[in-house]
Formats: C-alpha cells, structure tokens, sequence
C-alpha cells in the first residue's frame, strides 16, 4: 500500500548528488551509492539496514555492510530518507518525493499501515505554535494488532471455546 507521490524537482540520484558535493569536504558519488539509492527508491516500503543489504545482495548487487550503513545516516541526512524508530530496530522509508504520514504497527505480524491525518497534524502544528517550536519532523507509530491478526486471534479463541 503506497501513498501518493509528491511531486519533486529532482531525482533522489541528482538530490543526493547535490547534498555530497555542497558538504563542506565535498565527496565523490560512488557507485555502491548510486546501486543504493537507485534501489531504495525503486519501491517505497519500510526497511532495515540488515533487510536492505540482504535484498541487494539477492538482486545481485555488490555492497558492504559498512557502506551501506555509512550511506543510510547520509540520506536522512541529506532529507531522502527517514528513520523509524521500533523498538531497538531502526528502519529508514522514503521522505524525498512522498507525503508525511503517520503509521499503525502490527506487533504480530509486524506489517505497517501507512495513514494520513489533516487532524494530527492540524494539532501538531498548533502545539508547537504555543511552544514556539520550530519542527523539523516527527515520527508517530501506533503499536498494536493489524485487523486480520485480531480476526484469527478472534477465530483461535472460538475454536478453543468449542
Ligand atoms: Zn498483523
Ligand atoms: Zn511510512
């Protein structure tokens, strides 16, 4: 289930390329990176540097473990991507190019529904208006059980009425 995209002037290939060479010692744009933003930007879902390197590696790509994690902080960074804090797992989704949401976190089977909230973030707004808080982002993830895993949890308890 993806969001609608949000339209951006630049790749995440050209904007990261742009973020590399304006650091203060400006660095070159290697190949691995570009194999890894080319890759992450291929399809928008929740990731963790362990998935990511295995799947990379199963499409047939050559990256280090240390590269790839190096790589990661870079992107947030440079505003591509977002970290998600859960639990002691972090995972990185697109922030480049796609719309701000919120989450549902399924703790059995470990899905992640993505919502939109003009209310919450009416309110978010407002409270950091009254604090008078710049924000530059927030991460907001409800814990709990997806609808299908309540309905076999329902189902299991039937049965174990019966
Ligand atoms: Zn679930
Ligand atoms: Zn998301």
């Amino acid at each position: 289930m993806e969001l609608p995209a949000v339209t951006v002037s630049q790749s995440p290939e050209a904007k990261f390329r742009e973020y590399l060479a304006s650091r203060p010692r400006p660095q070159r744009f290697t190949d691995q990176q570009r194999d890894m933003v080319r890759f992450i930007f291929s399809q928008h879902h929740h990731f963790d540097a362990e998935q990511l390197i295995d799947d990379m590696k199963r499409a047939g790509f050559q990256v280090s473990r240390a590269t790839v994690y190096r790589t990661l902080n870079k992107l947030v960074d440079a505003g591509l991507l977002r970290r998600l804090e859960l639990g002691p797992r972090m995972y990185y989704e697109h922030d480049y190019g796609y719309p701000q949401h919120e989450h549902l976190h399924c703790e059995q089977c470990g899905k992640m529904i993505e919502f939109q909230s003009p209310a919450i973030e009416a309110t978010l707004r407002e409270v950091c208006r009254q604090h008078q808080f710049h924000a530059n982002g927030h991460t907001f993830i409800i814990r709990g059980t997806c609808a299908e895993c309540n309905r076999a949890r329902m189902t299991k308890r039937r049965l174990d009425l019966v």
